[in-house]
């Protein structure tokens, strides 16, 4: 089955093994209709730096040159680095980009000890551990908070080791208009279902870290077939994403 788009893919800028150009003729062959550079936010250690954006963006105006067929837009994932919700981005930074996926990530430097304490030492131990009712209600009200400060528009990986409570979390993002991902990478039966049966609107990405998984989204179909849920209950199946950027 072939998704309109695959709107989460990372690069050499940060931690993928292949190149912009790669990303976008894999997804040219495999026959979607747009793709989304998004390498990891500028505090993550496989980061992007911020003199590179304009390198990126050069890259990508190549690219859009030579295929045609395909719309490429250019993106970022962020980080959440901070108790308040606060994440990688200024805000100023957010003009750059088609679109932003903002999420946790264990590899990426929290804003202040305290925010480590809070956030990344709690998600190790979640690691270990089954997470704690407290870490659950934390977490879901940062996740919550981020999602209202900022426009984000997708909520990557959901409950891949920074655990919330999915339904509070998938209402905000229902009311933020903001999508939740099924991903490809980092996803459970269990997670699948209740996002499925949640108020989200869904995107499915592969989080691709090399060209050959860009578009390749066949986790998820088999995960819908089991399930009895049509794929149309996922956006991006069909048709683009709606970004908060108007581009
Ligand atoms: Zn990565
Ligand atoms: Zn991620």
């Amino acid at each position: 089955m072939i998704f309109y788009g695959d709107y989460h893919t990372h690069t050499v800028y940060s931690d993928g093994k292949s190149s912009i150009e790669e990303n976008v003729a894999a997804a040219v062959k495999r026959g979607l209709k747009e793709v989304a550079i998004t390498d990891h936010g500028f505090r993550n250690a496989f980061c992007l730096k911020r003199r590179e954006v304009a390198l990126q963006k050069k890259e990508i105006e190549i690219c859009r040159e030579k295929y045609p067929d395909i719309k490429i837009l250019y993106g970022i994932e962020a980080d959440l680095i901070g108790a308040d919700g606060r994440i990688d981005l200024d805000k100023s930074d957010f003009k750059e980009f088609d679109l932003v996926i903002a999420g946790f990530h264990p590899s990426a430097r929290p804003y202040t000890f305290r925010d480590f304490w809070l956030i990344n030492l709690s998600t190790y131990r979640a690691v270990l551990f089954k997470p704690s009712k407290d870490v659950v209600r934390r977490n879901t009200k940062i996740a919550i908070d981020m999602l209202t400060r900022y426009e984000i528009d997708i909520y990557p990986h959901v409950n891949h080791s920074f655990y919330v409570d999915l339904q509070e979390v998938a209402k905000a993002c229902a009311d933020t208009e903001t999508y939740m991902e099924l991903n490809a990478k980092h996803i459970d039966r269990e997670t699948f279902e209740a996002l499925c049966a949640s108020e989200a609107k869904l995107a499915a990405n592969t989080d691709a870290h090399k060209k050959e998984s860009v578009g390749d989204l066949s986790v998820v179909e088999r995960l819908a077939e089991e399930c009895g849920i049509g794929l149309d209950r996922i956006e991006n199946f069909k048709n683009p994403i709606e970004l908060k950027r108007k581009i």
